[in-house]
């Protein structure tokens, strides 16, 4: 196996993967871990069971994650190592995070660290529900640049109340030990010492450990996409109070914005059934008549000319061939009518002007 600078490979690792359940306490310990579905945390997690600590898993949703809905893998991960998983969805609060956040932002709108703080408060809050005495991440020293880094790692700690009560064992070694280190709550000796973005430790162990087919590779996050933060980025200067629920209209669609008015143009059939049900009884819908047509969600518009824009938008990604067309409105609102359209010469020009 061939490592990276600045990764090692752990001595101990055929020992841990071997190691099955060490009795190292008569009473029980509990710890809170998070897990996102990711092979790392899974990891992390089975390590600190062989140590003979009651885990409680707990993940977080939100419109950002990448998985697929329903908690990725999470869920599958824990009742395999059979242990109890609380899910948490990300809320409003979280949201006012993503636009003002206390620290800076990643490479795109991604409040990395204040999103770890924020997370990291609310397992300490679980913690103490439950009478838990630390809580566990699969994060790993320097694999991502921003959150992972040592400085960053104290930061977070220190902002979330919990110095010295996380214990992060995929890295353990290469950390200040923890409180449950030098209680010899823990066995340092059977953590590990990984660091950087090179996964074949990980992925090793997952084997050994009979987790690998269950992981969730394909996880991330859509703040850190440079498309979808430039519609979250419209969506807040627009928006005095940011919604969650408004982030599943990020997540689809072609984005526009003329003059203030945001109008969304679906791409495929199943976008624009959710354009047609997600419609608010103030906004507006409007298809190009008797042709395949894309369906356009129009935000609030005030009156009969607002809807020209998107129209001819609209147009230019349907399937018609003629000048004239046909456009037909779905509103609440009588005022707004059925119209007809010349196509615009200009088209891809206005397009590139106001596509968000
Ligand atoms: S990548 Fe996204 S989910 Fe992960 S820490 Fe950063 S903001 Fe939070």
């Amino acid at each position: 196996m061939e490592l990276s600078q600045g990764e090692s490979f752990p001595r101990n690792l055929e020992k841990i993967s071997k190691t099955k359940n060490i009795p190292q306490n008569t009473k029980k310990i509990r710890a809170v871990a998070l897990v996102s579905g990711g092979l790392d945390s899974a990891i992390a997690v089975k390590l600190i069971i062989d140590q003979g600590i009651d885990v409680y898993a707990m993940t977080f949703h939100s419109p950002f994650c990448t998985c697929s809905s329903g908690g990725c893998s999470a869920a599958i991960f824990a009742e395999k190592l059979e242990i109890p998983i609380k899910h948490v969805s990300k809320d409003d609060d979280y949201l006012r995070l993503v636009k003002n956040p206390k620290f800076t932002y990643g490479k795109n709108i991604n409040p990395c660290i204040d999103c770890r703080i924020h997370i990291l408060k609310r397992a300490k809050d679980y913690m103490n529900e439950i009478g838990a005495q630390f809580i566990i991440t699969g994060e790993v020293l320097g694999q991502r640049p921003k959150s992972q880094m040592i400085r960053a790692l104290k930061t977070i700690e220190n902002e979330a109340g919990l110095a010295g009560r996380i214990l992060r064992p995929l890295s353990a070694k290469l950390l200040v030990p923890t409180i449950m280190e030098n209680e010899g709550i823990i066995d340092r000796s059977l953590l590990l010492d990984i660091q950087g973005r090179r996964r074949n430790i990980q992925v090793e162990l997952g084997r050994n450990f009979n987790l690998i087919e269950q992981y969730c590779a394909g996880g991330g996050c859509r703040l850190t996409d440079k498309n979808f933060a430039n519609r979250l980025r419209d969506y807040f200067y627009f928006t005095e109070n940011p919604k969650m629920a408004d982030m599943k209209f990020l997540r689809i669609g072609r984005h526009f914005r003329h003059q203030g008015l945001k109008f969304i143009v679906g791409k495929n059939q199943d976008e624009n059934i959710k354009l047609k049900t997600w419609a608010s009884s103030t906004d507006v819908l409007i298809e190009t008549k008797d042709v395949s047509s894309p369906m356009t969600l129009i935000f609030k518009p005030k009156k009969q000319d607002d809807l020209i824009l998107p129209a001819q938008i609209t147009l230019r990604y349907s399937d018609t061939e003629e000048n004239t067309n046909y456009m037909e409105v779905f509103s609440n609102n009588s005022d707004f009518k059925n119209f007809s359209l010349e196509k615009s010469p200009n088209i891809e020009e206005i397009i590139k002007e106001y596509r968000i």
